[in-house]
């Protein structure tokens, strides 16, 4: 998923995905470059695997075009093993579709999270927790289109709030006040948040807050 592009380095070691998401722009980046045939098909390109030990960052997103519930058991085989092997560098991956998961042992390394962009898709935390068995848990909610409510944050690590960006139509505007509800939950459980640079002109710049799980090391690099 596209979800946090704009702060982390993506690798999209897999393109494609079956979800159907109305705002996918890796969707529309396929239609435009045509990367591969059929987007509803995703397909591993195995040789970027040597990218994962790019040393340059200390994060990278490898579901940027993809889902994680759409990748084959031996493709997060081979990325699991290589993850492996570059114990310094974190590796997260986004889901809408958590309960088609079932991972009960991950690298350390692994960042693993879901999507909430409504008040009805909160059961996906409950799914991430119940379906990946991880030491890091995420949660990004972009696009938003309704106030979130009450979250259960428990072994969440990392939290990223975005809005929609684009002319779409019934695009999804995040809410000053849906963000600042994420966030007070978010402080009271110790976690730190990442606002995306898209939100300004819905919160001001000092509003802005953008912060990293230590483990990612000194990201303005
Ligand atoms: S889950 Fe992500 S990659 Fe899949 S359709 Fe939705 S936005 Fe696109």
């Amino acid at each position: 998923m596209q979800c946090i592009k704009d702060s982390i380095k993506n690798i999209n070691i897999v393109i494609g995905c079956d979800i159907g998401c109305s705002y996918c722009y890796a969707r529309m980046n396929n239609n435009r470059f045509n990367t591969i045939d059929n987007f509803n098909n995703p397909v591993f390109f195995e040789s970027k695997l040597k990218m994962l030990d790019n040393k340059k960052y200390g994060a990278y997103l490898l579901t940027g075009q993809s889902d994680l519930s759409g990748w084959k058991e031996e493709w997060k085989h081979k990325v699991f093993e290589k993850m492996k092997e570059n114990k310094d560098t974190q590796y997260i991956f986004l889901s809408k579709k958590p309960e088609n998961i079932k991972i009960n042992e991950t690298p350390d390394n692994g960042w693993f999270g879901v999507t909430v962009t409504s008040s009805k898709e909160k059961y996906r935390i409950d799914e991430l927790r119940k379906n990946i068995k991880t030491k890091h848990y995420h949660l990004t909610f972009e696009p938003m289109f309704d106030d979130v409510g009450e979250l259960d944050l428990t072994d969440i690590s990392w939290i990223v709030i975005g809005t929609e960006t684009g002319s779409r139509k019934n695009k999804g505007v995040t809410k000053k006040e849906w963000v600042f509800n994420i966030y007070n939950q978010a402080k009271a459980n110790n976690i730190p948040v990442f606002m995306k640079e898209d939100l300004l002109g819905i919160l001001d710049e000092n509003e802005i807050i953008q912060e990293f799980p230590k483990e990612f090391g000194d990201m303005k690099k």
